[in-house]
């Protein structure tokens, strides 16, 4: 596990991820509905579930740049904003695209890293070991996507977080990109991190989780280990079609 000073006392659960009856309402319609559960270092959590699930709600909840209607969402038993030095203990990838396109990679990641109260030196680090180390000094808008992904991974990596969260990190990104991403997520799981990953790749999703939580209109489906969902269904995607068949919707529960 990745203990840190300044951390949580001990007695709490350092880099768990905790959701207690997590709801959040848009006008009519219901985003995330009474969603409870947790996500554990030491292991990567796929988070799965159709178009419009509230996977993406979710993990802005949990970041608290939405607010819930009700419930809570906890990381190390406390919410987001009262983390003393949010980007060390919660590195997340959201939306790749939104980047500064005028800054080069290093600019983006050393402002970032400047308002974090993190050195250079673990700007040159992180953009080395997401294999954007030669173009560094580019401009962000000649990036394809999938240098935009490893650049979004990268300023999630910088702050060395416990507790990472990833949204289709995978979009855009080449079979080998597919393969370093997968060994990355390990990586980070092994050395005792917290990995939330949502994808809508399931056979990938199959190779890189170990535990997978499934949502369907804004609401938990399943929360069980890959073995336990195989076990019972042929194969992930099997197990995903079956239990979240109904819930494929366009705009939301209401
Ligand atoms: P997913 O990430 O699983 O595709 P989202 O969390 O993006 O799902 O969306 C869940 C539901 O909430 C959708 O119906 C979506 O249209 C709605 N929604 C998400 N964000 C907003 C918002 N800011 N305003 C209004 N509706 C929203």
């Amino acid at each position: 596990m990745v203990r840190r000073a300044g951390g949580p006392p001990p007695g709490i659960l350092y880099g768990v991820i905790e959701l207690h009856h997590l709801t959040k309402r848009y006008g009519s319609t219901l985003a995330v509905h009474d969603l409870s559960f947790t996500v554990q270092p030491g292991h990567v959590t796929g988070f799965l579930g159709p178009n419009g699930a509230g996977k993406s709600t979710t993990l802005r909840l949990i970041l608290g740049l939405d607010a819930p209607t009700s419930g809570q969402a906890l990381v190390s038993g406390r919410r987001y904003a009262s983390l003393r030095r949010p980007m060390r203990e919660v590195g997340a990838l959201l939306d790749a695209g939104a980047v500064h396109g005028g800054r080069s990679a290093y600019d983006h990641l050393l402002c970032l890293a400047r308002t974090n109260d993190i050195g250079s030196r673990r700007v040159a680090e992180v953009l080395d070991q997401v294999g954007l180390g030669g173009v560094a000094r580019k401009r962000v808008s000649g990036f394809s996507l999938g240098m935009k992904q490893r650049l979004g991974i990268a300023a999630a990596l910088l702050g060395d977080p416990g507790v990472l969260m990833f949204d289709e990190p995978v979009n855009g990104l080449d079979p080998d990109g597919v393969r370093w991403i997968r060994e990355l997520m390990r990586s980070l799981a092994a050395q005792g991190r917290t990995i939330l990953l949502s994808s809508h790749l399931m056979s990938e999703m199959a190779l890189t989780a170990d535990r997978i939580v499934i949502v369907g209109r804004g609401r938990l489906v399943a929360e069980a280990t890959v073995t336990e969902l195989t076990a019972r269904h042929h194969s992930l995607e099997d197990a995903y079609l079956a239990l979240t068949a109904g819930s494929v919707q366009y705009g939301g529960a209401r």
